[in-house]
């Protein structure tokens, strides 16, 4: 319902744009154009997969007049190209679907701060670098997927007792060249030590239903056609398979149930998608626009709705299935030591053989 009246929202102010163009003369807005460079575009840099996030730049363009031309990739492509391009980089703007990669992305200079009361009012502290380098916009859960035809809730308890040999050859996750993993992992180090992060790593291969392979759908899939009994896996793709064109997909996740583990002991692990101006960002005023406009309620909802991610502004609801799972603790980590701790991550998992 409420991407419905977005969408409204969106037809209208186009068609207010269209007609007030129509109205004025051609040659006085062509002039305001050229002469103010400044006023017309920002460049992001950007790793995330979703159609929502066209539908919110198209938004903010609606809403500004400012054009956002967008660079795909993946994070540690877009890094080093940031860094190979150096002063003369194009991009304003660095997105991730990860904390670690923000926080790699300011290791490398490559990002600056930025003092936006709108910004640091709308995002809790926790979600964002101390020092304003990069905001997290949408959080996301990493959870434990089963079917409750052959697994019983009570028997789940935390990412810990994964490790434990009743789910010998039972386990479903996806590799460990993926970020998600690796921040998962990264956050076992900061909350339980190097050393057990490196027992439990080596008891999540142990107990593998099979070699990692897929994204963290397959994983799902996996858990309904019987290849295995648990799968972790990130929140939205649950949503995003429910509304899915796919039958199949549809299928899998009314097969599945959610479990937040850890909700005993240290919480659910959790990490953003987020967002950090560049350090040699050409067109910081519009760059800043746009980081406060992904901040604020309007397109908080729509990444609530649309993407099935939790917002991270406190006055904004998630979405009715998300909801449906009730509230959960969450990892009291800055997820600033996700990246700090990526490095050893992919050591552990290396050495562990999770592939
Ligand atoms: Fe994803």
């Amino acid at each position: 319902m409420l991407t419905k009246r977005k969408l409204v929202t969106v037809l209208s102010i186009l068609l207010t744009i269209t007609l007030a163009l129509a109205a004025c003369s051609a040659p006085e807005n062509a002039q305001v154009n050229t002469n103010d460079q400044e006023n017309g575009t920002v460049n992001l840099y950007t790793d995330r997969h979703y159609d929502t996030d066209q539908m919110l730049y198209d938004l903010f363009t609606s809403e500004t007049g400012i054009k956002v031309n967008v660079v795909k990739g993946k994070s540690d492509e877009l890094i080093e190209r940031l860094e190979r391009e150096g002063d003369a980089t194009q991009a304003d703007v660095l997105i991730t679907a990860d904390a670690g990669r923000l926080y790699k992305a300011m290791e490398k200079e490559l990002l600056q701060p930025v003092d936006s009361q709108i910004l640091t009012n709308n995002i809790p502290q926790n979600l964002r670098d101390e020092n304003n380098n990069w905001f997290g916009l949408t959080v996301r859960a990493r959870v434990l997927v089963y079917s409750e035809a052959k697994t019983n809730e009570s028997e789940l308890s935390s990412y810990e007792d994964l490790t434990d040999s009743k789910w010998k050859g039972k386990l479903l996750v996806r590799s460990s060249s993926n970020i998600y993993n690796q921040s998962l992992l990264a956050s076992m180090i900061a909350i339980n030590g190097e050393e057990k992060a490196r027992e439990w790593a080596k008891g999540i291969v142990e107990n593998f239903a099979r070699e990692p392979k897929g994204n963290d759908r397959d994983q799902a899939t996996a858990v309904v056609s019987g290849e295995g009994d648990i799968a972790i896996m990130n929140t939205y793709y649950i949503g995003k398979m429910l509304s899915s064109s796919n039958p199949e997909e549809v299928k899998v996740a009314q097969n599945i149930s959610v479990f937040f583990p850890n909700q005993e002991t240290t919480g659910t692990h959790i990490n953003v998608s987020g967002i950090g101006l560049t350090k040699s960002a050409q067109n910081s005023q519009n760059a800043i626009k746009l980081m406060e406009f992904l901040a604020s309620e309007e397109a908080q909802e729509i990444f609530a709705e649309a993407n099935f991610e939790y917002p991270v502004h406190p006055d904004v609801q998630p979405a009715e299935l998300l909801k449906s799972w009730g509230e959960f603790k969450t990892q009291d980590i800055n997820l600033s030591l996700l990246g700090k701790y990526n490095k050893k991550a992919t050591e552990i998992a290396n050495e562990v053989g999770w592939k």
